[in-house]
């Protein structure tokens, strides 16, 4: 089969790690698998060199900052094709240009508009192991643009996807797709498979194990993705795939959280066409991502809106603010820095009986107090205090009994 598979930074953090690698990559073709590796940089280097370029200036140059980014990739790419060179198995480092990944120009947040991916068969007909740089792309006048961070994944879905190859695996230091982060929740269990929509909510809603947009890449071209270990051999991971039809399941499958969460509050809108483009389309246009948006029914024809925001976000959307409140005539606004959200997320949950209540009913009996609820229809968010999110995390967890395996699998 041919294979692509992604190695993350923890997975080629150190010498050690990335001679790992190379070997169960080397085992995988001498077994008669054709095999791509796409690598993020090495453990916290993407961190470390954002640092370094914001302790020469406070706001670096977009354009040089992707081109300092993509050199952290640009290290694991040669490091592994070493790696394996020296274990006798032909390899070749190819940077996101050389193996054809053309993005749309925005620095920073790059999108892969098309792979040319002929360099990477040709080296694969030749028998060596193509070593991809993700998490960077190149725009059609050879710009160098990274994807976001975290966007080594959908390098590796884009890439699986061109190649026509049988999955993508997704090599990590956890293994496979848990019913909970286990480090918060001892009794969490791997789920043997999850649907991509599923997996997307999870992913969106605050779950590491991968990259959303990876997700969202490989459900529109029907890529299975299976989520398996870098460092334990033979695990069998979890399978995300199109999965079954919607009515055949009705049960919570896992539980995201997310303790970057913070709200604004806009006192006393009046309520008229045009509101809310008012309010969002500056906060928009300065960089902040909105998330949750509820806005209370209206008496008087004056409502409260409420919005969350990532929390590095807050600064800059509270300086917005007092312009936005007298631009629409609101009372004024509110803010607050510290919440967090916690998700059940199951295909059919919505349509089913009960899911709501009990999950209200578990963080009530705790007296964890429900800021905002929002839903989509295989999801239930409460957005509540930072500080309770890991006991909420670990009630329903019990409360839907996600550890008994019989009832998931
Ligand atoms: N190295 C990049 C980051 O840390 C991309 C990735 O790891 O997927 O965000
Ligand atoms: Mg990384």
């Amino acid at each position: 089969m041919l294979v692509v598979q992604k190695y993350g930074g923890t997975s080629v953090a150190d010498a050690e790690r990335i001679r790992h690698v190379a070997g169960r990559v080397v085992k995988r073709v001498r077994a008669g698998d054709q095999v791509v590796v796409v690598v993020s940089a090495m453990g916290n280097t993407t961190d470390e060199l954002i640092d370094l370029a914001l302790s020469i200036t406070p706001e670096p140059d977009p354009r040089e900052l992707d081109i300092l980014l993509s050199t952290g990739e640009q290290m694991s790419i040669a490091l592994v094709a070493m790696a394996l060179r020296a274990l006798g198995q032909e390899a070749v480092g190819l940077t996101g240009q050389q193996a054809g990944i053309y993005t749309r120009a925005q620095y920073g947040a790059g999108r892969i508009a098309r792979v040319q991916a002929d360099r990477v068969r040709e080296e694969l007909a030749k028998g060596r192991v193509p070593i991809i740089a993700g998490f960077q792309g190149i725009t059609e006048d050879a710009e160098i643009v990274t994807l976001g961070r975290g966007a080594s994944d959908t390098t590796a879905v884009a890439l699986a996807v061109a190649l026509g190859a049988d999955r993508c695996e997704n090599c990590k230091d956890v293994e496979g797709v848990y019913t909970a982060d286990p480090r918060l929740v001892p009794t969490a269990r791997r789920l043997t498979d999850i649907t991509y929509e599923e997996m997307l909510e999870l992913a969106t809603q605050g779950s590491q194990v991968m990259h959303n947009r990876a997700v969202e890449l490989a459900s529109v071209y029907d890529l299975p993705i299976l989520v398996t270990s870098s460092m334990v051999d033979d695990v069998p991971g979890t399978l995300i795939h199109g999965g079954p039809e919607l009515e055949e399941r009705n049960r919570v499958r896992g539980i995201a959280h997310d303790t970057d969460v913070a709200k604004i509050t806009l006192r006393h809108v009046p309520d008229k066409p045009g509101i809310a483009a008012d309010i969002f389309e500056p906060l928009a246009e300065h960089g902040v991502s909105v998330d949750t948006i509820v806005q209370n029914a209206s008496e008087r024809n004056l409502t409260d809106l409420t919005f969350t925001l990532s929390r590095k976000d807050l600064k800059r959307a509270e300086s917005l603010m007092p312009e936005i409140c007298e631009r629409v005539g609101a009372a004024g606004f509110a803010s607050d820095a510290n919440l967090g959200k916690v998700s059940i997320v199951g295909v059919g949950i919505q349509t089913a009986q009960g899911y709501a209540a009990r999950m209200f009913r578990t963080l009530s009996a705790a007296g964890i107090n429900i800021e905002l609820i929002s839903t989509s229809e295989i999801r239930l968010t409460c957005i509540i205090d930072a500080e309770r999110v890991v006991d909420a995390v670990r009630l329903l967890h019990d409360a839907f009994e996600l550890e008994t395996a019989e009832a998931q699998d």
